[in-house]
């Protein structure tokens, strides 16, 4: 891998949720080494379900995780839209086989924490990605080749980027 600013500094990850241990696992599969700073006390995705459309799918397929989250996801036939107030449906579109040769993708809904814990062991399980727990993130400095980010116990963590997953 060629020499970039930052040399051998691992790139920095604030948060930890589904879109912070996917980017540090795409990441570590390039060879890149990844230290993922997460602000709460352990990893964990609140929230309840989550729809899973084809684009997902093949983020998931290029990671290798796609079998994974299929495995506790649920496809359904089909999604009806109705009225709020009176029920009367509007309109309907099929999910199953008729959905898959649209998009080649499958459409499906899980649970938050499922797709997160597919994740994180995939992070776990990745030497190249230190994760860290009670690390939040409170400002950020910015040099030529480095980048150093200010925790807000005080200390400093280098890297040779940060991107930021915190959230909305
Ligand atoms: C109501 C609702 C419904 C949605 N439904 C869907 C859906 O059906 N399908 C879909 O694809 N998307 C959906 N989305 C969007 C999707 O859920 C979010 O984009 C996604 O969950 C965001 O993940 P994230 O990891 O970026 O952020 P988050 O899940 O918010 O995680 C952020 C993490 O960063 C940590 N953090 C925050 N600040 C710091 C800091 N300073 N230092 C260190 N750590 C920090 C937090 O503790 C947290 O762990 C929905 C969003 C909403 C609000």
């Amino acid at each position: 891998m060629p020499k970039v600013n930052g040399g051998d500094l691992p790139i920095l990850i604030a948060g930890g949720g589904i879109g912070g241990l996917a980017a540090a696992y795409a990441l570590a599969r390039k060879g890149f080494s990844v230290r993922l700073l997460e602000q709460s006390d352990a990893f964990r995705e609140v929230g309840a379900g989550i729809q899973l459309g084809p684009n997902i799918f093949r983020a998931l397929e290029k990671l290798g995780l796609k079998d994974e989250v299929l495995a506790d996801a649920h496809i359904p036939p089909g999604q009806e839209m109705r009225d709020a107030l009176t029920g009367e449906l509007i309109t309907e579109m099929p999910l199953g086989a008729e959905y898959f040769a649209k998009f080649g993708q499958p459409y499906a809904v899980t649970h938050r924490a499922d797709i997160h814990a597919v994740y994180l062991k995939a992070c776990q399980s990745n030497n190249l990605i230190t994760l860290e727990t009670k690390r939040r993130v409170a400002d950020f400095t910015e040099s030529r080749d480095d980048i150093t980010v200010r925790l807000d116990d005080g200390e400093d963590v280098q890297g040779r980027a940060l991107i930021g997953c915190d959230g909305m």
